[in-house]
Parts: structure tokens; C-alpha cells; sequence
């Protein structure tokens, strides 16, 4: 699934600009908002993971939501300081080419279809 050729409309003024969802600053985005794995793919070229959406919280609030997360089995955040490579998009397979076309005769001088 590529997020190429897709135009994400702005989230409502009330809402978290980032996500789309309510909730406030201080609090971590909703990983599982659709409009913020579309916006994060297009800015970042991988999915946001639970690590992603806490980072803007202070660290507090991060390891909080983190071993919460843990003992659900829900999170997937990447180990390290280093997050991951944007995911490989596929090569297009095919690139049009471009060919022109003569709108006028060389001669400047006006067909001689007979018309007026
Ligand atoms: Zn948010």
C-alpha cells in the first residue's frame, strides 16, 4: 500500500493537528488514527509505531504509556535511539515517453485542403 497520488484533508480545528483525533497536547497521538499513518508514511516512508506516537510527551508520560503498552503485548516501538529505514517503495515498472507532435508544416504556408 503506497500513500502516493492520496491528498489528506486537514483535521477539524479541535482536533489534534497531527492525528485527527481529540486528545490533548500533552498526551500521545493515536498510533491507530488512519489519518496520521497516511500523514506520518508521507512525511517519514514507513508507518508510525506506538514509539512515534508518544515521542512528542515528556518522558515521563512516554514510559508510562510504553510499559502499559508492554503488558498488553502492544508495543512496537524500535529498540535503540535509531529509528527505522523508511520502507522500500517498489520501482515503477514503467516510465511513459514523451513524444512530440508537429502542430504546424515546415513551409509556413497554408495547407492547400480547400477550404476558406
Ligand atoms: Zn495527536
Amino acid at each position: 500500500m503506497t500513500t502516493e497520488g492520496m491528498m489528506l484533508l486537514p483535521p477539524a480545528p479541535h482536533m489534534c493537528q497531527v492525528c485527527a483525533v481529540a486528545h490533548p497536547s500533552h498526551a500521545p497521538h493515536n498510533r491507530d488514527s488512519l489519518y496520521y499513518q497516511m500523514r506520518f508514511r508521507s512525511e517519514h516512508g514507513r508507518w508510525p509505531t506506538w514509539r512515534d506516537a508518544v515521542a512528542h510527551c515528556d518522558l515521563e508520560v512516554q514510559a508510562v504509556w510504553e510499559e502499559a503498552l508492554r503488558e498488553r503485548g502492544a508495543w512496537d516501538g524500535w529498540e535503540g535511539e535509531t529509528p527505522p529505514a523508511p520502507d522500500v517503495f517498489p520501482t515503477p515498472g514503467f516510465i511513459g515517453t514523451i513524444t512530440k507532435v508537429k502542430l504546424e508544416d515546415d513551409d509556413g504556408l497554408e495547407d492547400d485542403d480547400g477550404a476558406e
